[in-house]
């Protein structure tokens, strides 16, 4: 079948991410990826700055990874986890659980990153309960998040991006404090910590716990903060008998330049979610993390197991491709090129600051952020980027790359010169 015939079809069918049917701006049909580059059905080939949405960071068709997967489908591809367990599991848990500090000793392994945030979620509910707090049964977290698109995960997510007004009554009503003040390295504001304070102590009989993206809030606009809110966050859970969970879907595996962003801080968290780059990008994978404090107080609750085992958990082929993914970040590589990345995005985005529409400029690690004082046009912006040789996807106000760590510093050019261009074009 022809380009176009597959497009109509696709227009006709086919639901794509948050878009209305048929979308508004016609998807590229992509035919191939290898390295960096996406290929496309009309020949032109595009330098990737998304990573597929943050998670392929040693790009596409590495061998290591192809030749992981293919000799896992030849033993085998899935078997329930339920009663059974299989060498690739143990190993990625094993990993897991060495990657992540001390005390995280327990991985449920999920097949999405909301679903580890559900079971996130549902761990700290049942902890509480199993220890006589039933009463503590909501989350708190601060304005500006992403936690995923499953209703637990959306009620945490930023009311107003989250569409909150929506589903009143729908959602269950979390608490919320202003977002952290921006700026990675801009000094920690004694006012916010106190604001942190009160809220937590205001609420502690009935919270279950804190939920946070450490050092850097994605999806929810992609702001950085003082990992010092981190280490006070913590002190305030302790002191109020609340758990405190980080969500490192986005920031896990290297991307803000520490293994895990919570390192930035020091901070351990009670729950930790991983997803996204997990797998390389390869297949659909996540996993929780807690700790044995945690598991204890479930495993002696009144329900005294937790309730949760999605049809393919533990999908061998996945932790099998997880594991060699992991494998290549263990030589310690990543880190290097996660800073000539952050260099080469400060080099190649500094000349942003100048345009009229930009309203700030923004790297950590192999992010790069360009916000505009108003909401891009996706179908400009695309147009200008891909016109560049280059793949973004802008939302709201923001043009930003998280490209695979394997980009060179001609591919990372091409990226920042189409975010340039995008943003002088607004
Ligand atoms: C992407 C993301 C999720 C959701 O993961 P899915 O695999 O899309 O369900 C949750 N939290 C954060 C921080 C994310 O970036």
């Amino acid at each position: 079948m022809d380009a176009a015939a597959l497009l109509a079809l696709d227009a006709a069918h086919v639901w794509h991410p948050y878009a209305p049917m048929p979308g508004r701006v016609p998807p590229l049909l992509v035919t191939g990826a290898r390295g960096v580059r996406l290929e496309l059905a009309d020949g032109r080939e595009l330098v990737d700055g998304m990573s597929s949405w943050w998670a392929a960071v040693h790009g596409y068709r590495h061998p290591v990874l192809d030749a992981a997967l293919a000799e896992q489908s030849a033993r085998m591809s899935h078997v329930m986890f339920g009663g059974l367990t299989h060498e690739p599991a143990i190993t990625l848990a094993t990993t897991l659980v060495d990657l992540t500090p001390d005390s995280l000793e327990h991985v449920f392994l999920c097949d999405s990153g909301s679903v580890s945030v559900e079971v996130a979620v549902k761990m700290c509910l049942q902890y509480q309960r199993s220890r006589g707090r039933g009463d503590k049964r909501r989350l708190l977290t601060w304005r500006g998040g992403y936690h995923g698109d499953t209703f637990t995960p959306m009620s945490v997510c930023d009311p107003e991006g989250g569409m909150h007004a929506l589903w009143r009554g729908v959602l269950p009503e979390q608490v919320f404090v202003p977002a952290p003040p921006s700026g990675f390295g801009a000094p920690p504001d004694p006012s916010y910590v106190d604001t942190l304070a009160a809220a937590i102590a205001r609420h502690a009989d009935e919270l279950a716990a804190v939920i946070v993206e450490p050092v850097v809030q994605g999806a929810g606009g992609m702001r950085f903060h003082h990992p010092e809110y981190l280490r006070v966050l913590r002190e305030l859970t302790e002191e109020h008998d609340v758990l405190l969970v980080f969500d490192e879907i986005a920031t896990g595996f290297g991307r803000t330049g520490r293994m895990f962003a919570a390192q930035h801080a020091g901070v351990t968290p009670d729950v930790l979610c991983v997803g996204k780059a997990l797998t390389g990008g390869y297949l659909s994978m996540a996993a929780t993390l807690c700790t044995a404090e945690i598991a204890d107080g479930i495993s002696m609750g009144e329900l005294p197991v937790l309730a949760h085992g999605p049809t393919f958990m533990g999908n061998p082929l996945a932790c099998a491709v997880a594991n060699a993914s992991l494998g290549l970040l263990a030589d310690g590589g990543w880190e290097h090129d996660v800073k000539r990345i952050e260099a080469a995005l400060r080099a190649g985005l500094a000349p942003a600051a100048d345009l009229p529409a930009v309203r700030d400029v923004r790297v950590l690690g192999a992010i790069g952020v360009l916000q505009l004082d108003h909401p891009v046009d996706m179908a400009v912006a695309t147009e200008v980027v891909t016109a560049h040789g280059a793949w973004l996807r802008p939302f709201r106000d923001l043009i930003y790359t998280m490209p695979p760590y394997v980009s060179t510093d001609a591919d990372l050019a091409v990226v920042t010169s189409a975010m340039l261009a995008a943003a002088a074009a607004a």
